[in-house]
C-alpha cells in the first residue's frame, strides 16, 4: 500500500530496517548519542548556527510540538495573534484557549491566503500583541502561506513569529535568518520520512530565556535544558528516534531539503498535469501551493468514498477534505518513498475510474 495522505508516509527500506536495531535503555549513553545525533542533524537541515538555534525533541505527533511551542513561547504577559486559514491554524487558537493564553484569531476563508493588510491593521490597532502564529504549509488546502512577508510585518513591529512547519520542514524554503522567527514546530513523519512518534521544535535559545511554563510533559524549556545536558525527563519513543536519525542521514545523502523539494515538485506536477488531462482541476494555482500536497476538486457525480475505495483497491491511500471541504475536494500528498512510476499507476487508476 502506498500512502498519499499527509503523513505518516511510505517508508524507505533503509528507514524501515533502522527500526530493528538493538533494544536501548534511555538512561544509557547509547541513547544520548542517538538523541544528540538527531538534534545536531535537525539543526543542520537548514544549516542553522547551533549557538543561536536548538532542536528540542519530544515524543508525540506533530501536534505535540505545536502545543509545546505555543504553550511555552508566549510569555505570561504576552498576547498572540493567530493567523487562521485552515484546520491547523484553528488548532493553534484552540491550544491558546486551552492554556488560557491571551490571544485573538484572525480568521480567513479556508481557500484564501492570509490578508497581510488586514493583519497589519489588526496588529496596529492593539499594541499589546507580542507574538504572531501561522501555519507555513496549511495542509487543509495545500496552500503555502507567505511566512517571509509575515516575518517582515513582525520585524517592523518588533513582534515574534511562531511557525507550524509540520508539513513543510525538510522540503520547502524556510528563512531562519528572519530575525522575527522565534521557533518552528515539526515532526519526524512528514517531509523527513521518519515514523510517527517523534516531533521537535527548532527554537532560538534567546526565546527560551523569555518562555513561560504552562504544561508539564511538553514543557519546552525543561526539555531543552535536559537535552542540552544529555538527559531526558521521560521515556522517549526510542524506535521512532532510530528511524528519525536514519531518515535524516538519508535526507543528507540524497542532497538535503533542496533535492527533496525538487523531487516532490516533479511528482506534484506529474499528478496535477495527469489529473488535469482527465478533467480533474486543482483547487489552488500551483504557484500558491506547496510541493508537498495538493488539493483537487472531486469530479461531478463521484463521491469521495467511491474514489477512495477504488484507489485503495489499487494500492493507494488518498486523503479526504477536512471539515466543510470533505464534499468538495480530495488531497494527494507526494511525501515519502514515492516515485514517478507509482504516480503513473495512480493516474491509470483514475483513467479506469473515469471511464
Ligand atoms: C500533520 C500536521 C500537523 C500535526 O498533525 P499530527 O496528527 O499531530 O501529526 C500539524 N500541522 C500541520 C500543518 C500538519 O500538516
Amino acid at each position: 500500500m502506498l500512502l498519499l495522505n499527509p503523513g505518516p508516509v511510505t517508508l524507505t527500506e533503509r528507514v524501515r530496517n533502522s527500526l530493528l536495531q538493538t533494544d536501548l535503555c534511555h538512561r544509557e549513553s547509547e541513547f544520548f548519542d542517538l538523541q544528540e545525533e538527531a538534534r545536531t542533524r535537525l539543526v543542520d537541515v537548514y544549516g542553522l548556527d547551533p549557538n543561536e538555534w536548538q532542536a528540542v525533541l519530544m515524543t508525540g505527533s506533530g501536534t505535540a510540538a505545536v502545543e509545546s511551542m505555543t504553550a511555552a513561547l508566549v510569555p505570561r504577559d504576552g498576547k498572540l495573534l493567530v493567523v487562521e486559514n485552515g484546520v491547523y491554524g484553528e488548532r493553534i487558537a484552540q491550544i491558546a484557549t486551552q492554556y488560557g493564553i491571551a490571544h485573538e484569531a484572525l480568521k480567513h476563508d479556508w481557500m484564501d491566503a492570509p490578508d497581510l493588510e488586514k493583519i497589519a491593521r489588526h496588529l496596529d490597532a492593539d499594541k499589546s500583541f507580542t507574538h504572531v502564529a501561522v501555519i507555513h504549509h496549511e495542509t487543509t488546502t495545500g496552500r503555502l502561506n507567505d511566512i517571509a512577508a509575515l516575518g517582515a510585518l513582525c520585524r517592523e513591529r518588533g513582534l515574534r513569529l511562531l511557525v507550524d512547519g509540520v508539513s513543510s520542514f525538510g522540503a520547502e524554503p524556510i528563512d531562519f535568518a528572519d530575525a522575527s522567527l522565534d521557533a518552528l514546530a515539526a515532526t519526524a513523519n512528514k517531509c523527513l520520512h521518519g515514523v510517527p512518534g517523534a516531533s521537535f521544535v527548532l527554537v532560538r535559545r534567546a526565546a527560551l530565556a523569555r518562555a513561560a511554563s504552562r504544561t508539564y510533559y511538553l514543557d519546552l524549556v525543561r526539555l531543552a535544558r535536559l537535552q542540552d545536558q544529555r538527559n531526558t525527563p521521560f521515556t522517549p519513543s526510542v524506535h521512532a528516534y532510530y528511524a528519525l536519525v536514519e531518515a535524516l542521514r538519508e535526507l543528507a545523502d540524497e542532497g538535503g531539503w533542496r533535492a527533496r523539494h525538487a523531487g516532490y515538485a516533479a511528482l506534484a506536477e506529474q499528478v496535477r498535469a495527469g489529473l488535469a488531462a482527465r478533467g480533474i482541476g486543482s483547487v489552488l494555482p500551483a504557484a500558491q501551493s506547496s510541493v508537498v500536497l495538493r488539493a483537487y476538486r472531486l469530479p461531478n457525480g463521484l463521491a469521495y468514498a467511491q474514489l477512495h475505495d477504488a484507489l485503495k483497491a489499487r494500492g493507494f491511500v488518498i486523503y479526504a477534505g477536512q471539515g466543510g471541504l470533505s464534499a468538495e475536494l480530495f488531497r494527494i500528498s507526494t511525501m515519502g518513498n514515492i516515485g514517478a512510476a507509482d504516480i503513473d499507476r495512480l493516474l491509470q487508476g483514475f483513467s479506469d475510474l473515469m471511464r
